[in-house]
């Protein structure tokens, strides 16, 4: 049985949520541009939401 609403609750999880490529601090924001990680100040950011899978 699908279940979308799953699908709903793993996209509010992770959407807006960033993870450093540096120091793998996780970093929550809303916006897409310009995010810095809080850590190291490093702009090599990625979506937590590639992590998922895999
Ligand atoms: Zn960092």
């Amino acid at each position: 049985m699908a279940k979308p609403r799953n699908e709903i609750a793993v996209k509010r999880l992770f959407t807006n949520v960033y993870i450093c490529m540096r120091c793998n601090a996780k970093v929550r924001s809303g916006k897409r541009d310009g995010i810095k990680c809080r850590k190291c100040n490093s702009k090599n950011m990625r979506l937590k939401n590639k992590d998922v899978k895999g």
